[in-house]
């Protein structure tokens, strides 16, 4: 099974949106623009709205029969390891496997002779096209990488020899993911990295890095644009490299976990990857979540008096929704309303803080970024959120199509 070349992961926290994110694909195709949804959902995702991974398979799947999807289309078991893969094995054929918690492990002797192998064959100073500054490795350099990353890797062949047991080795696509850590990985770490990637057997499709940059969960992007993008075109550089010459599939391509809507280094991503003319998977839209909330926001009467009362509880539990969420949000608390002056504001006042415009004056990335790690709240009132999803499906399906497809996929792709 292999990757297309433009991807793009889409969340979508309670199952209900399926159909109108696939809607925005649709129109992209129409316009010339073709994506492979990959609809992602991690097992934290699933603990916390009670959901299971059949359902984003049936949600999926529905989705494309509905509108007559006739393109590919994937189910990505996003963030998996050892310990929680076996509940996604039956339902999804891309697998995301998260091995950052192994990063600075210590290494394997066995695993380091193979990988300097590797390593010499192309030589210390590989002639990498594209690059902005030249790729020089030393043994000692290619020793203190392998030991900060090679029990990552080791961990990621024995996750991806787990799922190729169970699925056969054709039927699924494997990412393996370095993202959620606090160290970006230079172009040496991550072609030393691809080079380990092959040496234990992975026939790694898209690998995520960390990039440089804050990447906070539903906000735009805060860093220096020029560093994120020579950075970028380094990794796209590498990752080319890479696969021509580790003899990983030719379909590898970077993945970013984009934590969603980053707005400001899509057009640097957009004009990098034509210019390399590779592929490229992005996961983002996990803020379909927030469409909902905006959404039911706007239309006023129940749907405004669900989401005040969500913006109310997740004051009333700020630390215990934060805290999981610490290394990827940055909330100013000052600049969070009081609970009365929010009871004053309109429905569309109060959406127009939420929704992601950054033109518009009225919005607060704080409430967004708070209601975005508030959704354990909306699972916990159960029936009568998802009753509300139905009632005002129209108007809130509408906002989701157009956030996927204005925002992102023409942004991105284009
Ligand atoms: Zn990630």
């Amino acid at each position: 099974m292999k990757l297309e070349k433009f991807s793009m992961g889409i969340g979508d926290r309670f199952g209900h949106q399926g159909r109108a994110q696939l809607t925005a694909f649709v129109s992209a195709a129409k316009r010339g623009v073709h994506v492979t949804p990959v609809w992602n959902k991690s097992n934290r995702e699933h603990l916390i709205v009670r959901s299971k991974p059949a359902a984003v398979r049936a949600e999926a799947d529905d989705a494309v029969s509905e509108l007559g999807w006739t393109g590919a289309y994937r189910v990505d078991a996003d963030h998996i390891g050892m310990a929680t893969v076996d509940h996604f094995l039956s339902v999804s054929d891309f697998f995301t496997i998260d091995v950052a918690e192994f990063i600075g492990q210590g290494s394997h002797e066995s695993g380091a002779d193979d990988l300097l192998k590797l390593l010499r064959k192309v030589g210390l100073r590989p002639a990498i096209a594209g690059l902005s500054t030249p790729v020089e490795l030393t043994h000692e350099k290619i020793t203190d990488i392998a030991h900060k990353y090679l029990a990552a890797v080791k961990e990621a062949g024995r996750v991806y020899r787990h799922i190729e047991k169970a699925r056969g080795r054709e039927n699924f696509i494997t990412e393996v993911s370095m993202d959620e850590t606090n160290h970006p990985q230079t172009p040496e770490d991550l072609l030393v990295i691809l080079a380990a990637l092959a040496c234990e057997g992975i026939p790694v499709q898209t690998i995520a890095p960390k990039f440089t940059g804050r990447f906070n969960k539903g906000v735009d992007y805060q860093g220096d644009l020029a560093v994120f993008e020579r950075a970028f075109n380094d990794d796209l550089a590498v990752v080319a490299f890479a696969a021509l010459h580790f003899g990983l599939p030719e379909e590898l391509k970077l993945s970013i976990h984009s934590g969603s809507d980053k707005f400001s280094i899509y057009a640097p991503i957009n004009k990098t990857v034509k210019r390399m003319n590779c592929g490229l998977h992005i996961k983002t839209a996990g803020t379909t979540w927030l469409e909902e909330i905006a959404g039911l926001a706007a239309v006023g009467g129940d749907g405004l008096t669900f989401a005040r009362e969500l913006y109310a509880g997740a004051m009333d539990h700020l630390d215990e929704l934060c805290t999981p969420y610490a290394s990827v949000i940055d909330i100013d608390r000052t600049a969070l309303p009081s609970l009365q002056k929010v009871k004053s504001l309109t429905g569309e006042a109060f959406a127009a803080m939420i929704r992601h415009n950054l033109q518009c004056p009225a919005y607060n990335p704080s409430v967004r970024q708070l209601l975005h790690v508030a959704y354990q709240l909306a699972a916990n009132a159960g029936d009568r959120y998802t009753s509300l999803l139905h009632q005002y499906a129209q108007p809130i399906s509408e906002a989701v199509t157009e956030n996927i497809l204005d925002r992102h996929l023409m942004k991105i792709f284009a």
